[in-house]
């Protein structure tokens, strides 16, 4: 379960942020690294971002910073840990992100169905949605690792065109 602060907005409690990522999604992309995750996959390769008390808080502000100093960028990517137990300030962080013209890549241990059934108590999660061009879902299943797999772990995860998914109202894979 998350242990977020539920209202927070400002700043984004992070494990870390890496500048020219090749691997988090199409293009050159800023990662946003985010600290807590209630998920505990076995094998998981990022246990040092379980810890919700873990990491430290990083204003939205100094993060737009960063990424408006870099103009090579495609977008930029908010991984974990878990991004959607922080829905409300990466909600934040997301208007911004558009504004620029930027995609949004957004890896998430919950599956799509379930975020949108979360999105009914919590709209944030709705509207980060909303604002997600891809999406890779689902927990890291370590019988089901697989290396060849585009910016995936394990074969139950989904990489998912959120544009074409709104449009087609069923789940489009991407390319
Ligand atoms: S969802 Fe991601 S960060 Fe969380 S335990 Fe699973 S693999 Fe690790």
């Amino acid at each position: 379960m998350c242990q977020t602060e539920k209202w927070k907005q400002s700043s984004i409690r992070i494990a870390g942020i890496v500048r020219e990522s090749i691997v988090d999604g199409p293009g050159i992309r800023f990662t946003v690294f985010c600290q807590g995750c209630p998920h505990g996959c076995k094998g998981c390769h990022n246990p040092e971002t379980h810890d919700f008390k873990g990491g430290y808080d990083c204003s939205i502000e100094k993060l737009l910073h960063e990424i408006d100093k870099d103009p090579l960028l495609s977008g930029v990517t908010f991984s974990g840990g878990e991004p959607m137990c922080q829905p409300e300030a990466f909600l934040t962080l997301a208007r911004e992100i558009k504004k620029r013209e930027l995609n949004i890549v957004i890896f998430t241990g919950y599956t799509l169905e379930e975020l949108q059934s979360m999105a009914d108590e919590n709209p944030s999660i709705g509207e980060l949605l909303l604002f997600t061009d891809y999406l890779i879902d689902g927990r890291f299943v370590r019988e089901e690792r697989d290396l060849t797999l585009q910016f995936r772990g394990s074969g139950n995860q989904r990489y998912i065109d959120m544009n074409l998914t709104r449009e087609a109202g069923h789940i489009v894979s991407a390319q």
